[in-house]
């Protein structure tokens, strides 16, 4: 799996995308943990807070992987509510499901496999719908953020949990360094998979940044958009309502 991502056309964006993550599953979470120094847990800790997700809501972790998000969701939810994980990638889902099951949640949480930019839910379903780490892998950011509007309850609000631009000087070029050569280095010794690393760092840099986020957020139909810096702008966390 070595590959020069920025050669790839758009079209076999998805099946790219596919191969990373079948290939990195296994390792997914330990990679997770020694990538960010553990800072992941801490970002999705603050996403969880800022969600507002209470007892009884339906939410929908999109791109849900390994099941981070949506075990914690699924604690706030209670008996009364529902938690979903839709993620295109089978390993991915199977490796979550079996975490998730190890970590007692076993029938609280759907496992749905389903592409985020057409999510085969109803309309108007879920109170809360959240992406975490996952809209930076999608083809079509506006068709995702469509999608993830339509099958949203009026009320209800997306979350946006990514990488973004570091908003703090001199952090950028530490970062730089850091992406391009502790990264491609972790994987090759760690995942024994240095191309799909590669590809983070490189999908990190062409994701679009605080402020233009929050306006495709808002073209997509979106109210009240607010971002949060996390890390010195390292992540962000994005909030929008539909009404
Ligand atoms: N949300 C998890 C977390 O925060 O740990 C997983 C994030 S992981 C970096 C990105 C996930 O996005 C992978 O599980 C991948 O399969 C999924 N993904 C990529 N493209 C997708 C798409 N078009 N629709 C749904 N999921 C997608």
């Amino acid at each position: 799996t070595h590959f020069g991502f920025r050669e790839v056309p758009e079209s076999e964006k998805d099946g790219l995308v596919a191969g990373v993550f079948h290939s990195v599953a296994g390792k997914y979470d330990l990679m997770n943990d020694l990538m960010s120094l553990g800072a992941h847990r801490l970002w999705k800790q603050f996403a969880t807070e800022a969600s507002g997700v209470r007892g009884g809501f339906r939410v929908l972790d999109v791109a849900g992987g390994t099941g981070d998000m949506a075990a914690k969701f699924a604690l706030r939810v209670g008996r009364r509510g529902q938690v979903v994980i839709a993620d295109i990638n089978s390993s991915m889902l199977e490796v979550g499901r079996g975490r998730l099951a190890d970590q007692g949640f076993a029938g609280n949480v759907d496992f749905v496999q389903a592409n985020a930019e057409n999510l085969p839910f109803p309309e108007n379903y879920f109170d809360r719908v959240s992406i975490a780490f996952g809209l930076r892998n999608v083809t079509h950011i506006d068709r995702a953020l469509a999608s993830m509007f339509r099958v949203l309850k009026p009320g209800g609000a997306l979350l946006v949990l990514e990488f973004s631009r570091p908003v703090v000087p001199g952090l950028n070029q530490l970062y730089d360094a850091y992406s391009f050569n502790v990264l491609p280095w972790l994987g090759r010794v760690v995942a024994r998979d240095e191309g799909s690393y590669r590809y983070l760092a490189e999908s990190i840099r062409k994701h679009p940044d605080q402020e233009t986020l929050k306006g495709m957020m808002e073209r997509a139909g979106f109210e009240r958009v607010q971002y949060f810096n996390l890390t010195g702008g390292i992540v962000a966390l994005h909030k929008g309502y539909k009404y």
